[in-house]
């Protein structure tokens, strides 16, 4: 029942994030005067507080630095969904950030996984970006 689960709610910080989202875009933050990425989205470097910020496009693609199997839903609009998936990937390019691991073999997930980012309907146009493991080839 995906169509219960929740939308996102987009702030100030994180409009541009969800906007790019819904056209399956994952996008982080750049600082111009460090130029550390980061994520999540927020409106002041985390690592000199510059607000001299750039949106750029992720690759999508990063690895899996740690995760926890959800047994027991914490909100009822994700009972249908246990057990899944809650993990920390690492992006290729540095940031960390939590995501679901979706697809049949989420359960067998493992750290260090490269995965890929994905998009999960949650209806009306809104996107949430979450990530498959990318399948070992010739498996
Ligand atoms: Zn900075």
């Amino acid at each position: 029942m995906q169509a219960a689960l929740p939308k996102p709610v987009a702030n100030a910080d994180s409009h541009t994030y969800w906007n790019a989202a819904r056209e399956r875009r994952l996008v982080i933050r750049k600082c111009n005067a460090c130029g550390q990425l980061h994520f999540m989205p927020r409106y002041l470097c985390p690592s000199c507080w510059s607000d001299n910020l750039d949106w750029i496009d992720a690759s999508g693609t990063g690895r899996v630095h740690s995760f926890s199997v959800i047994r027991r839903a914490s909100d009822p609009a994700f009972a249908s969904r246990v057990p899944y998936v809650l993990a920390l990937i690492e992006l290729d390019e540095g940031p960390r950030m939590m995501a679901n691991i979706l697809g049949e073999d989420a359960l067998g997930v493992a750290v260090g996984d490269p995965v890929t980012v994905t998009f999960e309907d949650r209806g009306d146009g809104a996107l949430i970006p979450q990530f498959e493991r990318v399948a070992t080839r010739g498996a």
